[in-house]
């Protein structure tokens, strides 16, 4: 039987690599964690016509993207294409409206049907926030802060926030005949793509990445110069709020997310480092998702941040780090290696972190494992230590060596301990 190999689009994130997703993850939680968020888990799939309504038919993820299927009861059920839908459902069953405001985080992975290339995977991870229950735009400048709070404490440079409104439902409407009225003439010129949303979604035309069709976008109607009287001041709120922490924005009037639920604050930060996928964190206002869910009528904000695009910065800018250990136990003989074991456990209820050499193989061979790993000390055991209740302890750095008591070791004293601290340091 031939190999079987991973599914194109998906890949297996190694132990060398994983320390970069411990390090996204350690440091969102914690940021996101200060401003009193908390994680909330929902299932991985979903009944299909949660995403169907909750993201809208006329989406690409919803019309081409997503991963479906029968079970056995004939269910249709779907693969999560992206988290808002599945934590607005959960905030919805369990009555949460009842109890305040939500600041809700998630992390987890996410299925799309795309065509892979860098930064684009079938299944690919985001971390994301829901603020749910403010109308206020100190709701949407605070989500907007955290994320550049998580990227730039990650080290990440050459970020740009691209920030736009789309007003509400009725500047929506107003502005979308503008937009049909403007491009209709063209609509031949237009890719095929876009001539499709003409009439389904005229909003994500904007999107277009095809430069004929773009080239049409030039002259079109702007939303920013059809939004009401409220959403303009919503939108004059967030900027100048946001200039007053100090977080810098571009203003795009292309950026939409284009259905009816999407309202008022739409942002992107991209990445100049990233090519043709630029976008490492997007997100805006559904002030009508919840409603359209069968909830009650409840303002939200949101982003979610791709882990994989951040993932590339993060390589781009630092070496994976080296590894920690305090001690590596080596050991020889016929009683030695259980015994170092028992020594091990002992150390590592401590709080010390200990590697358990078990290859059996010569002192040297084990002696160089304890180096490459990174330990400060070695910790020796053969058959005569066991014997005499002993151990030899080598110090990696200066290779010298001392026989100490066992018992002596194990009493977790502050001598040893402040001899470790002081190896480690000089390292
Ligand atoms: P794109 O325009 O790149 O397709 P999107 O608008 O579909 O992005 P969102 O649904 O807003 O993306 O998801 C938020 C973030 O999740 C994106 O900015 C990106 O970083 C990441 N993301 C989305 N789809 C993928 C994918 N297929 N593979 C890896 N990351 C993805
Ligand atoms: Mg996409």
């Amino acid at each position: 039987m031939g190999k079987i190999s991973a599914l194109r689009g998906t890949r297996d994130i190694l132990p060398e690599e994983v320390s970069y997703w411990q390090e996204v993850e350690t440091v969102a939680k914690e940021i996101l964690t200060k401003a009193a968020y908390t994680e909330i888990r929902a299932p991985i799939f979903e009944q299909t016509a949660l995403f169907e309504r909750g993201i809208g038919e006329a989406t690409d993820v919803v019309s081409k993207e997503m991963y479906t299927f029968r079970d056995r009861g004939d269910r249709s059920c779907t693969l999560r294409p992206e988290g808002t839908a599945g934590v607005v459902r959960a905030f919805i069953e369990h009555g949460l409206h009842n109890q305040g405001i939500q600041r809700l985080w998630y992390a987890g992975p996410m299925f799309r049907y795309e065509r892979p290339q860098a930064g684009r995977q079938r299944q690919f991870h985001q971390i994301g926030l829901e603020l749910i229950g403010s109308p206020s735009p100190v709701a949407d400048v605070e989500t907007i802060a955290l994320a550049t709070d998580i990227l730039e404490t990650l080290g990440l440079k050459h970020l740009s926030l691209q920030l736009n409104s789309v007003g509400n439902t009725e500047d929506r409407q107003r502005y979308r005949n503008a937009l049909v009225e403007y491009l209709t003439p063209y609509k031949d010129k237009l890719d095929a793509d876009s001539q499709d949303r003409l009439t389904r979604n005229p909003l994500r035309i904007l999107d277009s990445k095809d430069e004929q069709t773009q080239a049409i976008l030039q002259a079109a109607p702007r939303l920013i110069d059809h939004l009401g009287d409220e959403s303009r001041k919503h939108f004059e709120q967030v900027q100048t709020q946001l200039t007053d922490l100090g977080i810098d924005y571009t203003l795009n009037s292309n950026l939409v997310r284009g259905l009816d639920y999407y309202t008022h604050t739409a942002f992107e930060i991209q990445s100049a480092d990233l090519g043709a996928q630029a976008t490492v964190c997007g997100g805006g206002r559904y002030d009508g998702l919840i409603a359209e869910l069968g909830g009650n009528e409840t303002p939200a904000m949101g982003w979610a941040i791709g882990m994989e695009r951040l993932i590339l910065l993060l390589k781009e800018l630092k070496a994976v780090p080296d590894p920690e250990l305090d001690f590596y136990v080596v050991s020889r003989g016929d009683r030695a290696p259980a015994k170092a074991l028992t020594i091990a456990q002992t150390l590592r209820h401590q709080g010390w972190r200990v590697e358990l050499d078990l290859s059996g193989s010569q002192l040297k061979k084990q002696f160089k494992r304890a180096d490459r790993n990174g330990a400060i000390a070695c910790l020796i055991l053969g058959d005569t230590e066991v014997e005499e209740g002993t151990i030899n302890l080598k110090w990696m750095a200066t290779q010298e060596q001392t026989v100490i008591n066992q018992q002596e070791l194990l009493a977790n004293n502050e001598e040893l301990r402040q001899q470790i601290l002081q190896a480690k340091n000089r390292n």
